[in-house]
């Protein structure tokens, strides 16, 4: 592996886009591959085994990946998420994380899981520092996590999510895509999860993206009908919004709660006037707005023998067509109004 701080370039005020939105924050899809087959991210025919995934030609090598990360370092970029597909699946994982944290300047490392290889690396992925881990969990029944992830492995990812709580991470942040009559009679249990354990557990509206998910108007509720259901819970308590909170509006359940709620609206309210991400999917391409399918490729930009300079130039590229904002709620109104990237692919 080369060094990675060869020609580190001084840090700068993160990059602007044309619409004096600050670009600070860069998700990289490690990889398309997982091991769970959420039923929002792959068809019944692909779940039966006709999934065709990236080869490994195709994605961005290590090497490849640090260089961007240090580039996008030298221009201002300090907060990372590592997503895909799973990233702990991808080979060698740790070994490039420990090298990601060499690298000055980066001072967040943030990690999207599904949790089932969690209670193997939670403790090395903290000893690395990795500074904080969301766990997608969309259930807390056993019968019906198999049933939406295609895999029996409640427990492990439980197991996970303990150890992740055990090794230091905090807060541990759980994920659910709620879904009508498809998990959300479990709203009232994930609520009293967040009283009883130091976790913030965050509800996410349902997106329209990738071309096989489940996505109907019918299985798709509004953060306000969600925060609705725990009226009858207690009083949600507004809390003081926090950096790590990011575009969750975060409440508690009753003043005395251990752990909090957290509500996403991509849809509802969306947060486009204050997005600060840039994301690089698996296959190399810049996505500036997860809900609109026009992407730069960076990959054949890398792989043309290109200096620095071109890689911040394909980089500034991708943030100047950083659309206004998305217009999802709007386009649905119109015409149905999918993204046809996948989601194993662009990382969520
Ligand atoms: N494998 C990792 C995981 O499960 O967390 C990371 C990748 S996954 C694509 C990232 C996140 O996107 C997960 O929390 C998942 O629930 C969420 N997600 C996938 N499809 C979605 C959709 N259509 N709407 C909302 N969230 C979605």
């Amino acid at each position: 592996m080369k060094d990675i701080n060869a020609e580190h370039p001084a840090a700068q005020p993160a990059p602007m886009d044309m619409f004096s939105r600050t670009i600070s924050y860069l998700r990289l899809s490690l990889t398309d591959r997982c091991n769970l087959k959420c039923m929002y991210c792959v068809t019944e025919d692909e779940k039966n085994g006709c999934l065709v995934k990236l080869g490994q030609d195709e994605l961005l090598t290590y090497e490849e990946l640090l260089r961007v990360v240090r580039v996008s370092v030298g221009m201002g970029i300090s907060k990372l998420r590592l997503t895909g597909g799973e990233p702990l699946v991808r080979n060698n994982i740790m070994h490039f994380i420990r090298h990601l944290a060499e690298i000055e300047g980066l001072d967040d490392i943030r990690i999207t899981t599904n949790g089932v290889l969690l209670e193997k690396y939670a403790q090395g992925l903290f000893d690395a520092g990795v500074t904080k881990v969301n766990i997608s969990l969309d259930t807390l029944q056993r019968d019906r996590f198999a049933e939406i992830t295609g895999v029996d492995c409640f427990d492990r990812v439980w197991k996970g999510i303990e150890t992740a709580l055990e090794v230091g991470f905090s807060p541990v942040k759980l994920n659910m895509v709620v879904m009508r009559d498809i998990n959300d009679d479990e709203l009232p249990a994930f609520a009293e999860l967040s009283r009883k354990m130091p976790l913030q557990i965050r509800f996410i509206e349902f997106m329209p993206i990738g071309t096989s998910t489940r996505w109907t108007r019918d299985t798709y509720m509004s953060s306000d009908e969600i925060k609705a259901r725990f009226g009858a819970l207690g009083e949600l308590i507004p809390q003081e919004k926090q950096q790590a909170d990011g575009p969750a509006s975060v409440f508690k359940l009753g003043a005395d709660a251990g752990g909090s709620l957290g509500f996403i609206s991509p849809i509802s309210h969306h947060f486009c006037d204050r997005c600060n991400r840039l994301r690089l999917t698996s296959e190399g391409r810049l996505r500036s707005c997860l809900l609109h399918d026009e992407e730069t490729d960076l990959k054949s930009v890398l792989r043309a023998g290109c200096s620095d300079a071109d890689i911040r130039e394909t980089l500034l590229t991708a943030i100047r067509n950083k659309p206004k904002g998305h217009q999802m709620a709007e386009r649905l109104k119109e015409d149905g109004g999918d993204c046809h990237g996948r989601m194993s692919r662009i990382g969520g």
